[in-house]
């Protein structure tokens, strides 16, 4: 036990561990890439007009559901009759029993080793609650994390339910998108320090305030300096 009593911020530090709060899409795993191999399938199954019409119907269902939301595009896609239910079912298998470990960066597994040595890893994950449980799953994501893993539509909503979830003495929150990281400081700026990582079609989007730390991808945190970070966290 920490023993100097003229550090309390310090006595908290030592006596909970570092949670790293990980995303999933573009931070562990490239999803563009899954996508773009995804369309590449589907155009070869359903030709030109038909995975046209297939992204139209997934980017409707993105806005009703205001999530990516594959299960629910296949729903409205065989209620319209879009196509055949041979050709449907066919659809449904590429997309849902994609080999998702392919698409892990490189670096991803080693970093989530490294990270069990610093603290604790969990993933923490925008989406819907049957396909991405099962991207992060058939991925190896959610056993390199020992099933750590949280599904939410926004996750910046739910900041406290992550605290009671994993309590830290901090958090390090890492994500592409540095909308979810901004919103995230400015909720939470004395428990959450932020990592951006400028990979995918996010990278380039700014936010404000701008992250505490940015990175050009999930490789720099095989030698990042973890130990300085406390001083991003802003004293309550
Ligand atoms: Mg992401």
């Amino acid at each position: 036990m920490p023993t100097n009593t003229n550090q309390p911020d310090t006595q908290n530090i030592a006596s909970k561990p570092v949670v790293f709060i990980l995303d999933c899409d573009n931070t562990l795993l490239d999803n563009d890439a899954l996508k773009a191999d995804m369309d590449r399938q589907l155009r070869a199954l359903l030709g030109d007009a038909g995975v046209v019409r297939f992204w139209e119907v997934y980017e409707a269902t993105r806005k009703e559901r205001d999530v990516v939301d594959l299960p629910h595009t296949f729903a409205h896609l065989r209620e319209e009759h879009a196509f055949d239910d041979t050709t449907l079912a066919h659809a449904e298998r590429i997309v849902m029993d994609y080999p998702f470990a392919t698409r892990l960066y490189p670096a991803t597994l080693v970093v989530l080793q490294r990270l069990h040595t610093l603290g604790r890893p969990v993933i923490v994950s925008d989406g819907e609650e049957v396909y991405q449980p099962r991207k992060i799953e058939q991925s190896g994501l959610a056993a390199a994390v020992d099933g750590q893993v949280a599904i939410y539509q926004h996750k910046e909503d739910h900041l406290d339910e992550i605290e009671a979830r994993w309590p830290a003495s901090y958090y390090v929150m890492i994500d592409d998108k540095a909308r979810i990281l901004a919103e995230t400081k400015r909720r939470q700026s004395d428990l959450f320090v932020t990592i951006h990582l400028a990979q995918g079609h996010y990278a380039g989007e700014a936010a404000s305030p701008a992250p505490d730390v940015s990175l050009a991808g999930i490789g720099d945190l095989l030698t990042f300096d973890f130990a300085g970070l406390p001083r991003f966290l802003k004293k309550p």
